[in-house]
């Protein structure tokens, strides 16, 4: 039997209607930016699987340093316990996390390191005696699917089942160009009834929503009315950490510094799943007390778990070489290149660039997130053997920052192809 016979017995897939849906890929081999699968198909992955994966599958390097931390401690229990690789991997981080930083909390994927932020900005003000109970969002954001994260998140038809049971979000729209006062209107009314405990956001760019992007001074301008408010800010930095963006974090282009951070997807380089949320020293503080029950009560069985510690470790070492930075920059001129060329084309509504990552949104009508042309995008896409999951009528790259020039070439004139045929 073929590995998609086995997985038709007993695997469910996520955000799939198994009814409807293809069949899955099985994929066997993966090296740099290709994947190979059970039939010797090759793949470019064009979108760092989920980008999660900097610097390519099977990396030597992490995989050394996991197979090191394996055979002399796999994991401890880190209630009561630390360890060498929590504590370099802390130590690290610190050079390079916003210098408001202090503390970091690690769990085990984006939707934990955001169910954690919401939780501390929610229990700060309940230690406080403040009520404090609401949050305030982004519209089409995507924090994840815990029930948090869930409620934090705008896509709504990902959370329409449950919305008797969330937490209590406002949305505020995404700072447009030209539009930006509304957002400033709006989060101010907001923040000024001194009922919300928080604002969480994906900073500069959104993923799930199709890589839409906006100014970094419009940020620092919704920071600004938060801090003057007592609202903590949440830099959702799972997607846009590690170079995504062509620095090592989204908040390193603003002046203003966010309360919290969420990593995660690329921390490991995709080897192992881990996450983070740091704080700052004010937010640590508000549960530092005589008082038990001021305490942070969340862990996962896995926190810290000292293998993904120095997956991680090995990551920050691949992503801070010279050359891994100059493949940042590369990608970069080489997607401002492409958008030089696809801006114009007459089925081509706009194109966007930061960093390593391309979106160009197609000129239709309207376009379901998981709809017929979409799908249609999608089968052309992997017929030619390049994986990339368009969101409506937006494509978007996101490639490995190893990936070479050439396969670099073959998805742009991949997407080309689509563009003319796929109509
Ligand atoms: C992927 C993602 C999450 C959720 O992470 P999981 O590991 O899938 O739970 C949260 N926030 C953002 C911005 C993401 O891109």
């Amino acid at each position: 039997m073929s590995l998609q016979e086995r997985d038709a017995q007993y695997l469910w897939h996520p955000y799939t209607q198994h009814k409807t849906a293809a069949v899955p890929i099985g994929i066997t081999k993966g090296e740099g930016a290709l994947l190979w699968d059970e039939n010797g198909k090759q793949y470019i992955d064009a979108i760092a699987s989920w980008w999660v994966n900097p610097y390519g599958h099977s990396n030597k390097y992490i995989a050394d340093a996991i197979y090191k931390q394996l055979t002399s401690l796999e994991h401890v229990l880190f209630g009561g316990f630390t360890h060498e690789p929590a504590v370099v991997l802390s130590e690290k981080l610190m050079t390079i996390l916003p210098s408001n930083q202090k503390k970091l909390f690690f769990s085990d994927n984006g939707s934990t390191a955001v169910e954690i932020a919401i939780k501390v900005a929610l229990q700060y003000y309940y230690n406080k005696g403040e009520k404090r109970t609401k949050i305030i969002a982004f519209e089409n954001a995507f924090h994840g699917d815990t029930f948090a994260a869930m409620a934090a998140s705008g896509i709504s038809f990902f959370t329409e089942a449950f919305k008797g049971s969330l937490i209590e979000v406002v949305r505020i729209p995404v700072p447009e160009k030209g539009k930006e006062e509304e957002s400033y209107v709006l989060l101010r009314e907001l923040a000024e009834t001194n009922e919300y405990a928080g604002f969480i956001f994906e900073p500069l760019v959104q993923g799930a929503a199709g890589m839409v992007m906006y100014e970094p001074e419009a940020l620092d301008v919704l920071i600004t009315i938060c801090k003057e408010n007592g609202v903590f800010t949440i830099a959702d930095e799972v997607m846009t950490g590690f170079g995504k963006t062509g620095k090592n974090f989204a908040c390193d282009y603003l002046t203003q510094r966010p309360d919290m951070m969420c990593l995660s997807k690329a921390l490991t380089g995709g080897a192992i799943p881990m996450a983070i949320t740091t704080f700052t020293q004010q937010l640590y503080d508000g549960f530092y007390d005589e008082d038990v029950n001021k305490a942070l009560f969340h862990g996962h069985t896995f926190t810290a778990n000292p293998t993904g510690c120095a997956a991680a470790i090995a990551s920050l070492d691949l992503l801070q070489q010279q050359q891994m930075q100059d493949n940042l920059v590369r990608i970069n001129k080489k997607h401002l290149e492409f958008k030089a060329k696809m801006e114009k084309h007459p089925r081509v509504k706009t194109t966007r660039v930061l960093g390593v990552i391309f979106a160009l949104e197609i000129e239709r009508e309207s376009e379901e997130y998981y709809g017929s042309f979409r799908n249609r995008l999608y089968d052309f896409f992997i017929a030619n053997g390049v994986i990339l999951r368009p969101v409506g009528n937006i494509i978007y790259v996101l490639p490995p920052y190893i990936i070479e020039d050439e396969l670099l070439e073959k998805i742009y004139n991949t997407i080309q192809e689509a563009i003319e045929t796929v109509m």
